[in-house]
């Protein structure tokens, strides 16, 4: 679409939307950037939450939006679920939060087990990064080496270490070598970080091979996502993993799988899906029901780096709001509520999207193509094949279009995240998935400037 067609756009929603423009204007006053993360702002402001409904939020001015973002793939069944908000009811009323532990915290590291056998033992904090770098450091401590390696343009929350290399691009990534180059993402992240962080490449299990033999015997930990949304959304291949696997087995580094995203793939998680056998893993979001929550869970042997009851531990873990048990109580019914019919339901529902969105996209002759796997779902622009972050990295116009779509798609009441991926909730249907197949098709066509 033409950038006049754009301005149109934006003017239209200064006008239509003007209590979330309001709020807006407010919010720049005490917040810089005016709002709080920079994943859920867009041109030319974001529309404001008021409340959820199933897989429906309706923002300020009344718009209800069929919700895709799902508040970064978290709400697994959708806004206010009422199973969930009895049980934080139940909960709250005993207290919000103790100086002690709580039952509630055993359950749910009991259902973490009961689902994922390597999953035996598990430590709560309050977000997907903390469970990161808990893990780094748990790594850390069981080795005695202080190096990582991660994949390229992988995200894995914030941390100096993980952040490396997230969003390099055709001017920086490649080393003297052509190996993945160690890019700072943070204005001000020192050099040791960038020297103690290896970057693999997320599609060339050869290359993998090589950095990991030169590189593996200083490595604590190996962390991948096997399907990570930054490398294209994507699953990785067999093959990479199984390096990685191997690489980590015989140079005795801890491989932490990364499942904040990806534990919805299967009841059991996503590495048993790729193969793989990880001795630590970290989840988030679905796991807390839509409240605050993270974990780091493992075999008892490499969780015992956390263990305390025998004096200083070799890595300490903890938080005040740690376990809490109101993201104890949501977590538990959310998980209980994903069963393996809940599963294999929403994964089918995902496969029908992406065909649906195939086949629109070949019948408008748009250059456009989905990747995902289960719920999970990704709008690439162009008929190349994606295999991982470089063939998944824009070209600048393209990363315009994919912004365009975007704020179109959310004209059209359909929320999807900046990088145009999206999550289905168990709230949704075959009505839910058609109609974002059928929007997104028609949009894509509008902006791309394909006939329709
Ligand atoms: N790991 C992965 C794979 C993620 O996608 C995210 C967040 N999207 C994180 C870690 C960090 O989680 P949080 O935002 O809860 O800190």
């Amino acid at each position: 679409m033409k950038e006049d067609g754009a301005l149109g756009r934006d003017q239209l929603r200064k006008q239509a939307y003007p209590r979330s423009l309001s709020a807006y204007q407010r919010e720049q006053e005490v917040v810089p950037g005016g709002s709080m993360r920079a994943a859920s702002w867009f041109q030319p402001h974001p529309p404001y939450a008021a409340r959820g409904e199933g897989c429906w939020v309706v923002d300020l001015d009344g718009r209800r939006l069929l919700d895709c973002a799902n508040n970064f793939f978290s709400l697994i069944h959708g806004h206010a679920y009422e199973p969930v908000l009895d049980a934080v009811r139940t909960a709250m009323t005993l207290g919000t939060a103790f100086g002690m532990p709580t039952e509630s915290e055993i359950i749910l590291a009991e259902t973490l087990a009961a689902r994922t056998p390597r999953m035996e033992q598990t430590r709560f904090c309050n977000s997907g990064t903390e469970a990161v770098l808990a893990a780094i450091k748990g790594a850390r401590g069981l080795t005695g080496r202080q190096r990582i390696a991660k994949f390229e343009g992988c995200y894995h929350g914030a941390y100096d270490w993980i952040e490396v290399s997230l969003d390099s691009n055709p001017g920086n990534w490649d080393d003297a070598d052509g190996n993945p180059a160690s890019v700072r993402c943070n204005a001000g992240t020192p050099d040791s970080v960038l020297q103690e962080t290896v970057v693999l490449p997320y599609d060339d299990p050869q290359r993998c091979a090589e950095i990991l033999k030169r590189e593996g015997p200083t490595l604590a930990a190996v962390i991948l996502d096997p399907h990570a949304s930054r490398a294209g959304t994507v699953p990785m291949s067999r093959e990479t993993a199984a390096v990685v696997q191997e690489a980590c087995r015989r140079h005795g580094i801890l491989l932490i799988a990364d499942e904040v995203i990806s534990y919805r793939l299967s009841y059991e998680g996503a590495s048993p899906l790729f193969g793989l056998e990880p001795d630590l893993i970290t989840t988030a979001k679905i796991i807390g029901g839509g409240l605050p929550i993270g974990a780091v869970s493992g075999l008892r042997e490499h969780m015992a780096v956390f263990d305390h009851s025998k004096g200083k531990p070799r890595v300490s873990m903890g938080g005040t709001f740690s376990a809490n048990p109101l993201s104890m109580a949501a977590g538990l019914v959310s998980l209980q509520h994903y069963s393996r019919d809940q599963v294999a339901r929403l994964n089918q529902l995902g496969d029908k999207l992406r065909a649906d969105l195939r086949a629109g996209f070949a019948k408008t002759g748009v250059a456009a193509t989905v990747t995902g796997m289960g719920s999970l779902f990704r709008l690439h622009l162009g008929h190349e094949t994606v295999t991982g972050y470089r063939s998944s990295y824009p070209t600048p116009d393209k990363a315009r279009q994919i912004r365009e779509i975007q704020l179109a798609m959310v004209q059209e009441n359909v929320l999807l995240t900046p990088n145009c991926s999206g999550a289905l909730s168990t709230p949704m249907g075959v009505k839910e998935v058609e109609q974002i197949a059928q929007t997104l098709v028609a949009v894509v066509a509008q902006v791309t400037g394909a006939s329709s």
